[in-house]
Parts: C-alpha cells; structure tokens; sequence
C-alpha cells in the first residue's frame, strides 16, 4: 500500500479541489462553499500545509482520495487509479486492493447496463416490444430520440429479464435482487418492470443507476414506477436526463428542471437541451448540490396543475438556501411542458427565453388569486408571499419585493415590513438543517473551540499549561478530544516545541479526524497574543462552570429521589457532594 502514500505526497491537494470548485486564500488555507451540504458561508476549509480538506458545516474531511471519493461518488479503487494517473505513478494491479462495497457496487452498474441492453432491444428490435414502440412514435418521440436516452421495453412476461441474466449471462439470483431489477415472491424469482416503457437513469458518470418503468397499459395502479433503494440508487439524488444535459447546462449556465421523462423528451427534440427532469414532487437537497456544480441559475418548469405550483414553493427555499438564482417558466398552452410543446412548441420556446424570476412570478400567482382590492384579499396575499420574501438573504433584493408588494397592495412599506418582521424563521422554515453542528451540546462545541485554541497556539505549551489548571478534575464531554488532549499532555512531556507531523505519530489514528477539525478550525483574529490567551482561559473557565453546573444538577435530582423514595442511607453523602461541588463553582483559580 507504499503506492497509496506516494500517490498522495505527489498530488497537491489545493490544486486538486481547485479542478472542481473555486478556492479562495483566507490565512494559511483555502475556502470556498461546501459541496457536501447547503450553504452560502464557506466552511469548507482545505489545507495545503496538512494536505487536508474539512467542512465545519457536515463535518466532513479527509485527504486527495477521500475527497474524490465523495465528490465523484467513487470507490477507492477508482480514485486511486484517477491520482495515480494525475501523479504520474504506474500502479500494479492490486487484487485485495477492491474493497467489498467496490465489487458490489460495480456488480450492480454491470447487471444495470445488461438490463438497459435488454430493455433496448425488446424496444426497439423485438416483437414483443412492437406495441410500446408504436406508442411511442405516435406519441411523436423520434428514433434517434429513444436511442440517444436509450429507452427500453420490459415486456409482459414477468420473467423474461430474469431468466435472460440468469441462464444466458450466468447471474445469481442474488445479484438481481441486489439491484433492484428482480423481485422475491412465492418462492420465485419475477421481473420488477413488467409490461412498462422504461426510462433508464443514470448518474453523471455514466454508470447506469437504475430505472423508471412507465405503463403501457392505463388499467394499472400506478402510471410510474422506479427502482427500489440498492445501493446505486437513491430516490431524491438524481436527475433524469442529466448525463446528456450537463454539458449544455454548463455552457448555457442554466439548468431547466421539469417533472417528467416525457417533458425532457419533447424539450430536447425541440433543440432545448439543458433540460433535466426531477423525478419526484420537488427539488431535494441532495438534487440541488448536484446542479450547483454545473450551474448557478435554476429554472423550474413545473405542471401547471396544484402540485407543480406547490413543489415551485419547496423547491424555492433550497434553493435560496444555497444562493442559486431561481427562475419559472410559465406554461400556457398545457398542462405540462410536454403538452404545451405538442399545442404550440413556438409559443413554448418564447416562454422558456423569458423566464421569470421566481418571486415575481409568485407574487403574479397570488394577485390571481385573491382580491387585492379587499382588507382580508391583502392579508391572504401577504401571509401567501411574505414568508419566501423573508427568506431572501440579499437586503437590496429583499427590499426590491417588499416594495413591489407595496406598491400591489396599496398599504405603506413600513407596514408590509413589519408584518415581514413579525415572522419567526422557525415558523417559516421548512429548511431542515442537516448539519450536524446543530445537534451539538454548547458544551461540546466549547470543547472543540478550546482544543482549537490551544492547536493553533503558536506554541501550544504556553497555553495548555494554563488549561491544566482549571480543567485538572475533570473529562471533556467528546471523548476524542479529551484523548487530544492528554495526548498533547504527553507530548509536552518530553518536547518543548509544537510540530504537528511529529504529534500525529504518537497520535492513534481514529484521532487524526478529530485533530484535523481542531487544526483548520476558523478562529476568530485576535488583536494580540495577550487577548488569545485571555480566550483560552475564558472558554476553559466556561467549559468547567457548564460541568460543573450540570454535576449539581444531576446530584440535586439523585437527592430528590432519595427523599422521595424515603431512602435517607445515602443522602449524607450526597449532600457533602452537593457542597463540594458548589464550592468549587464559586472557586476562583488563579492562572
Ligand atoms: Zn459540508
């Protein structure tokens, strides 16, 4: 595994992440927003001096490898062939070097892309797919069209996939069922898709992930049906049509969002090519980091019927969240882009070129719908509108609404930004924040600011000693800190100086992450070295008040229950405890 370790020293990893997203300088590292989560504020540090990357924001980190791994949705084998490549290195073919997960993984894309083969050929050159095909052309999708989205047909018989990648490609059951393409029933082993137009999905590599299955036959439940959970396939992470979209979405700096497969049909043989299809009810989170790292600009074109215009409104706050501009094209002649572009593809052309912003375009919506002549009519156009305009994060742009919405309304701006006011974010949010930063404890985070504080001391000793001081009783609450920390105890046993390299080999490595986080984590600037170390005790001091604090509370509630339970043995004990403690918390240390 020397190979790995070479790989790594030779691949500069700021200019690495450079080749996928825009670094800036801040201090000895480099930031930019996070591509793993929502956010607008970058904490996404990378370090050039450690050769690291970290985000404050999902808390995750790592080296050359990890990193493309995440941001390309690879497995190690893969990255590792991608940097050798980079670096120059030749790599010998390792055999254990494929980790479990990596085969299966692989397995699956393999069984998918024999799948899609299948499904193509029954479609396009076999008897049995005859019927869906004409449907098809009727429906005026073109030849090359099924061809270039590779369109398929899962014909009738209920194991004819099945029985194909069994007996003539010498699967196992297993592999079918890990890939979603097989169902288990009575016993037997049965096609998923039956009798459906399939609508293979892949990712923006290429590998195909999986597959929506429309029915032919309109007597059945369900008109859509998509590959169930595996392990390449996550409802909410893809797109339909991506990986022939994403080169025009780049160069046009737009990305068109529709619902189905049939709307980015008719729109790319109508020549509009950046056109992709959600597949699901609004914009995920995980959808929205995908398109951001080819666009900044978000169109949505969705049905015209109540659940588009509904997904419109979800869809907007992640989209704010992550500050891509959002636009709506609005459907005239359909009920969907598909319809309008059968009814009038012209007419449908001059819509998508004048696309609306997303705000006005809901601020026209609710004007059409409630009387804005009438008290209560302005009131329900208000509680309507005014919750996304008080998310918007940009003042001028929010100020630029609140004053449209005035002058609509008729009523003063100093009114409409009140009421705006008056809502509370939590009332408004359906954000959900993922990071988990936010579940943590003021303790903990406390914790990591003050190993923070000491790593990033320019000798650490001077202010460790300090530290020891005040916390000389007692744990941190994150375990792999407290370990940090004693660690760094140790070191200064037996060094005066701080190097981080020399600290890490004593290090065990669970605790390298944990180092990291401390290493890159964002400090505020301090005006001098006396103001640093004035923080270090402050937080120090803080951290120790809050144990403290939380001691007497857990011993107050044990002498509650003794007292209530009538068991007096212990309570002597614990009221000596109780003092104790509470004289400690009024305890000044001179430091
Ligand atoms: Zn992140």
């Amino acid at each position: 595994m020397d190979q790995v370790q070479q790989i790594r020293d030779k691949i500069d990893i700021v200019s690495l992440i450079s080749e996928y997203l825009p670094l800036k300088k801040m201090g000895r590292n480099f930031k930019t927003p996070c591509p793993f989560h929502t956010e607008k504020t970058p904490s996404f540090v990378v370090s050039p001096e450690r050769q690291i990357w970290h985000c404050f924001g999902c808390q995750k980190g790592g080296d050359a490898y990890t990193f493309l791994m995440e941001y390309e949705n690879l497995e190690f084998p893969e990255a590792l062939r991608i940097l050798a490549k980079k670096a120059g290195v030749q790599i010998e073919e390792y055999s254990g070097i494929k980790s479990e997960t990596s085969s299966k993984k692989e397995k699956i894309y393999n069984l998918n892309r024999k799948a899609l083969d299948f499904y193509h050929y029954i479609l396009t050159s076999h008897n049995a797919g005859k019927k869906a095909l004409d449907y098809l052309l009727k429906r005026g999708v073109k030849k090359e069209t099924i061809n270039t989205f590779k369109l398929g047909f899962a014909p009738g018989n209920n194991r004819a996939l099945s029985d194909y990648l069994i007996s003539k490609k010498g699967y196992k059951k297993e592999d079918l069922l890990d890939a979603g393409l097989s169902t288990y029933r009575n016993g037997g082993i049965f096609d998923f898709f039956v009798n459906r137009i399939i609508f293979p999905l892949f990712d923006h590599r290429d590998n195909v992930i999986g597959f929506s299955g429309r029915i032919l036959d309109s007597r059945q439940v369900s008109k859509y049906v998509n590959t169930r959970e595996t392990l390449v396939y996550h409802k909410g992470e893809v797109f339909f049509g991506l990986n022939i979209a994403k080169e025009k979405i780049k160069k046009e700096n737009q990305a068109i969002i529709l619902e189905g497969e049939f709307d980015v049909i008719s729109c790319f043989q109508e020549g509009i090519t950046n056109t992709v299809a959600v597949k699901g009810t609004a914009l995920t989170e995980s959808q929205v980091n995908l398109i951001s790292r080819f666009t900044q600009k978000v169109t949505l074109c969705f049905d015209s019927d109540a659940a588009g215009q509904d997904a419109i409104k979800r869809s907007l706050s992640v989209l704010e969240k992550k500050g891509i501009t959002a636009t709506v094209i609005a459907i005239q002649n359909g009920k969907d882009p598909d319809e309008a572009i059968k009814n009038d593809a012209f007419a449908f052309k001059k819509a998508v070129k004048n696309d609306i912003d997303i705000y006005d375009f809901l601020i026209s919506k609710a004007l059409s719908v409630f009387d804005k002549k009438t008290a209560i009519g302005k009131k329900k156009i208000g509680d309507e509108i005014l919750p996304f305009i008080f998310r918007i994060e940009n003042e001028i742009v929010r100020e630029h609404y609140l004053k449209k919405i005035s002058k609509e309304l008729d009523t003063t701006y100093e009114s409409i930004a009140k009421q705006v006011e008056k809502l509370n974010k939590k009332d408004v949010g359906n954000i959900v924040s993922l990071s988990p930063q936010d579940k943590k404890t003021r303790k903990e985070i406390l914790e990591e600011y003050l190993l923070s504080l000491i790593i990033q001391y320019e000798n650490p000793k001077l202010v460790l000693e300090k530290v020891a001081k005040i916390l000389s009783d007692f744990m941190l609450d994150v375990l792999s800190y407290q370990k940090i920390l004693s660690n760094l105890f140790l070191f200064f046993k037996e060094n005066e100086n701080f190097e981080s390299n020399k600290f890490l080999r004593m290090l065990p490595t669970e605790l390298f992450s944990g180092f990291d986080t401390c290493y890159l984590y964002p400090l505020p600037k301090f005006s001098d070295k006396e103001k640093y170390k004035e923080e270090v005790i402050k937080i120090a001091q803080e951290i120790k008040t809050l144990y403290l604090k939380n001691k007497i509370k857990e011993i107050s509630e044990k002498i509650k229950n003794k007292e209530k339970n009538e068991e007096f043995d212990d309570l002597e004990k614990l009221q000596e405890e109780f003092d104790r403690t509470t004289s400690l918390l009024n305890q000044k240390i001179e430091v």
